[in-house]
């Protein structure tokens, strides 16, 4: 059978929504599905690992690469800055692999606009809801919680935009709707070119 090329999945969704969670399951059932490692200027959560959850960067060191033209997009999100870095992103686009994103909604338009891809909005239940994950994950101190719920409104806002919502109410539900939606995209006819003439055809010698 022939093979596809890499899909690129986009998941956005407010801080405390639960895009860590659900992409992290998908990633473990399906190895096939690359991620997208992003640098930011945020310090480091207890448990995150440089190079495996982000590349932690300094100001000056994002800047530098930003003017570079090192990031495929970039943005300034609660206060810190994010960016997804072009070489690791085009090399496995290049090897066949889906890649999986998880970045903020100014991103995910960047994004869209240059190389397209799924773009996936998660939904909180509630904004209460979203508040007591954010209490709960526990990780971040009071001011910066207060400053990602103040700005869930305005993420939300985007969501029309998207072309996928999926409510993140029961996890395993949530989680059942995401790996709906990337294994029915990665059937869609543009990412399997060689597939009906490897049907009617036979596969290429
Ligand atoms: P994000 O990556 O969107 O900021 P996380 O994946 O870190 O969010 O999830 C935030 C918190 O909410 C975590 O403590 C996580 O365990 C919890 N959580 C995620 N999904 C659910 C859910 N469906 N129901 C209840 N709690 C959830
Ligand atoms: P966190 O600090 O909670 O890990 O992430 C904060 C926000 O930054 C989330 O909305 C996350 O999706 C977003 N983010 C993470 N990496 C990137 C990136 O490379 N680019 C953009 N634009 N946003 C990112």
């Amino acid at each position: 059978m022939s093979s596809r090329l890499g899909l690129m999945l986009v998941i956005c969704a407010p801080s405390g929504t639960g895009k860590s969670t659900l992409t992290a399951r998908l990633r473990a059932e399906f190895p096939r599905l690359g991620y997208s490692v992003s640098c930011t200027t945020r310090a480091p959560r207890p448990g995150e690992v440089d190079g495996r959850d982000y590349h932690f960067l300094d100001q000056a060191e994002f800047l530098r690469r930003r003017e570079a033209g090192f990031f495929a997009e970039w943005a300034e999100v609660h206060g810190n800055c994010y960016g997804t870095p072009r070489q690791a992103l085009a090399d496995m686009l290049a090897a066949g692999r889906d890649v999986l994103f998880d970045i903020d909604v100014q991103g995910a338009a960047q994004l869209r606009a240059s190389m397209g891809g799924c773009h996936v909005f998660l939904l909180p239940p509630s904004l209460a809801a979203l508040r007591a994950r954010l209490l709960g994950r526990a990780s971040d101190d009071q001011a910066v919680i207060q400053k990602r719920l103040a700005n869930a409104p305005g993420e939300l806002a985007c969501a029309p935009g998207f072309d996928y919502w999926i409510v993140n109410d029961d996890l395993d539900a949530a989680y059942d709707r995401l790996r709906a939606v990337y294994v029915a995209e990665g059937l869609r006819p543009a990412l399997n070119p060689g597939l009906l003439d490897a049907v009617v055809h036979g596969p290429a010698a």
